[in-house]
């Protein structure tokens, strides 16, 4: 479970990012933070997986304060999936998909087995996929790409940051029906940012809307959101 209590991010420069946020993401549940560009989700998602420090407030991962944690064991726990998913364009399919089994150095046979099983787990027909390259693919199939990468080495947390942003609204909607029926399967402690309302009730067990000023508003169901 994941729980942000009075968390602030103030950038060296004086932006006020983040400011008093309080929430939380039961374990299993996929919550969706929805707010207007420049709002701090980014920021926010960041504090989790420490890749930035808050300047005020704590972050617990399981009871656990993120910021007294070992930084790489925290992150072997967190899946990451970004919005233009940095794929390393030299490595295939398969490759990018085994990036964290191979630093964890597992044998390349079970990093190999791994990946080809998460391909198939995202809809990507590993005979056909798993030896191409990044600029061989669609947009779509690498953003699937990307899940299953985050996916790899079976973390229980995932944080999503507009992951299915940089595609057209038809595949994104296909690919959202794809990890909605991932997640129920795998059900994953996720906190998902967009600034795509649709998406966050589509998605979300649980909607947090974040206004500017730091004003959170959060809703037990999705439907509530619309009704607000
Ligand atoms: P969102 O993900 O909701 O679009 P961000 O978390 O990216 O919002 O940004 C929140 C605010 O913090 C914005 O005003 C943005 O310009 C600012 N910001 C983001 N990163 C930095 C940084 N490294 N230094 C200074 N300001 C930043
Ligand atoms: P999607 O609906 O997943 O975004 P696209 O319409 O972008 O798919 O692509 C359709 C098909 O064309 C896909 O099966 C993809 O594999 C193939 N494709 C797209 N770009 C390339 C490329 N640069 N080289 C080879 N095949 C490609």
């Amino acid at each position: 479970m994941i729980v942000l209590e009075g968390v602030g991010k103030q950038y060296a420069d004086g932006t006020d990012a983040v400011r008093d946020l309080s929430l939380s993401v039961p374990r299993g549940a996929l919550v969706a933070l929805v707010g207007p560009s420049g709002c701090g989700k980014s920021t926010t998602l960041k504090m989790v997986n420490r890749l930035i420090e808050p300047t005020s407030g704590r972050i617990l991962l399981d009871g656990q304060d993120v910021m007294k944690a070992d930084p790489v064991a925290l992150r072997r726990g967190i899946g990451y999936v970004i919005q233009q998913v940095g794929l390393f364009p030299h490595q295939s399919v398969r490759e990018n998909v085994a990036t964290v089994p191979t630093l964890l150095h597992w044998d390349r046979k079970r990093a190999r087995a791994r990946a080809d099983e998460l391909l198939e787990l995202v809809g990507l027909e590993p005979s056909a996929y798993a030896d191409r390259y990044p600029h061989q693919l669609s947009g779509g199939q690498r953003q699937r790409v990307g899940v299953a990468r985050a996916l790899a080495a079976d973390p229980p947390v995932l944080l999503m940051d507009e992951p299915f942003g940089a595609v057209d609204p038809i595949v994104r909607g296909r690919l959202q029906d794809e990890f909605l029926r991932l997640q129920h399967e795998l059900g994953k402690t996720v906190l998902l940012v967009t600034h795509d309302i649709d998406e966050a009730v589509r998605l979300g067990d649980r909607v947090a809307v974040l206004a500017g000023g730091g004003d959170l508003r959060q809703y037990d169901s999705p439907a509530a959101v619309l009704g607000a």
